[in-house]
């Protein structure tokens, strides 16, 4: 069996991978180079605190697919076990906490929940006015930039055919399979897999599955390299969005964060700009976090193109019309995490025809008996 993956961020690099090592012959197409659109953009975050519980199955997928991620790629990704660290600084952030915590566990997911003190000690300069605090120990962080681009080195390894600057422009259903045009001519394949990231809803659309995708972007930053003190990742448990602040210090130094409110982005070009009002606003959430690091220069900000669906959640499974085809994207500011587990579920799913990872709530035929959205341009 033969497929085309249509896109060369994580998830489409990923599931080459997978398919790849399954057996199947896989042609992924990119329009610009491997890993460029939101992967390339991303925090990095491994955190399965807060998720749609539903969703809990594939992130432990996922998290278990992560620590193994260097000997899956044959080099090392930067993936870091660190722990996910959540700081409470009201009754509503506590509430919460206390619910979800409770929740997750029959899904496999237990927080340790920390009182002030212990969080000083085991935390020393972090939230020094938290009134608690959630703790995931083997949730962590990762290089986005590398991830895409030694996904598809690895999938090449493993027979895939990676081929870059080549944009679809068309995707024609025939008897025999799929035809896709690109500028670099047509391809053809039994099966495909739509994995553009935002772009995946004008496919689907074409297809006659119109979904209700906005293009939005995170807001990230990173200040100049300090010593390195600053283990887990940290958030926050906050109803308020503009505090919605999270971090981290990379070993090199750099401390990265972003959260809060996202940056509009036109789909003519897809170029998320930054909005330094936006930086203005994480900045005091930052510094409540982590006091230390009033005094510490911002050196750059980004953000990068992300789709989100009206319900927050990704498009995955089996397209509901039309055979052969299936879909993986729009994954809502949260699929860093999901990456690997995606890439090998989806491949299950194609190779074999079921997955015992439940994703039902994921698919694309959920918005079927709903108004038509926007058109996606
Ligand atoms: C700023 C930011 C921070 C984030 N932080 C986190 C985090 O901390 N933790 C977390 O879990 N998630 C995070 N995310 C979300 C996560 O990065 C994404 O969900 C994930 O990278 C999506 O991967 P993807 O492969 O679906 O999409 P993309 O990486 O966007 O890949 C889609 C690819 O399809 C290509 N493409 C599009 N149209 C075509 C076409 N016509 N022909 C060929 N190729 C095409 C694009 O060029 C692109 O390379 C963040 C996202 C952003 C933007």
């Amino acid at each position: 069996m033969d497929i085309i993956v249509v896109g060369g961020g994580l998830m489409g690099t990923a599931a080459a991978f997978f398919l790849s090592r399954r057996g199947l012959r896989v042609t992924l197409l990119e329009r610009r180079f491997v890993g460029q659109g939101a992967t390339v953009a991303s925090f990095g975050n491994i955190r399965r605190q807060g998720r749609y519980l539903p969703q809990l199955p594939l992130a432990h997928r996922s998290r278990a697919l992560w620590g193994e991620i260097d000997s899956l790629l044959g080099e090392d990704v930067e993936f870091r076990a660190t722990g996910h660290l959540r700081l409470i600084h009201d009754q509503d952030g506590m509430e919460d906490m206390q619910a979800f915590a409770k929740a997750a566990k029959p899904w496999g997911l237990d927080l340790e929940m920390l009182e002030p003190a212990e969080i000083r000690r085991r935390f020393p300069g972090l939230g020094p006015d938290a009134i608690g605090a959630s703790f995931s120990p083997e949730d962590g962080s990762a290089n986005p930039r590398l991830m895409a681009p030694a996904f598809a080195r690895a999938a090449a390894r493993a027979g895939a055919r990676i081929v870059e600057q080549a944009e679809v422009t068309r995707i024609e259903r025939r008897a025999s399979g799929f035809a896709v045009e690109t500028c670099q001519g047509i391809f053809e394949s039994d099966q495909l897999l739509v994995t553009a990231g935002a772009w995946g809803a004008k496919m689907a659309a074409a297809f006659d599955e119109p979904v209700p995708l906005r293009l939005n972007g995170p807001q990230m930053a990173v200040t100049e390299p300090l010593p390195h003190r600053i283990l887990p990742v940290v958030g926050v448990w906050a109803r308020n969005h503009d505090a919605g602040v999270y971090f981290r210090q990379v070993e090199r130094g750099n401390v990265v964060f972003g959260g809060g409110r996202r940056v509009e982005v036109p789909w003519e070009t897809g170029f998320a700009k930054t909005d330094p009002q936006l930086l203005a606003v994480q900045l005091p959430h930052l510094v409540r976090l982590c006091p230390a690091l009033a005094h510490v220069q911002v050196i750059r900000t980004w953000s990068g193109p992300e789709g989100y669906l009206s319900d927050s959640l990704p498009v995955m499974g089996p397209s509901g019309k039309v055979p052969g085809l299936h879909y993986a994207f729009g994954f809502c500011g949260h699929g860093f995490q999901l990456g690997p587990g995606v890439g090998d579920v989806m491949a299950e799913l194609i190779a074999t025809g079921q997955t015992n990872t439940p994703i039902g709530d994921f698919s694309v035929t959920r918005f079927q008996d709903q108004p038509a959205p926007e058109p996606v341009h």
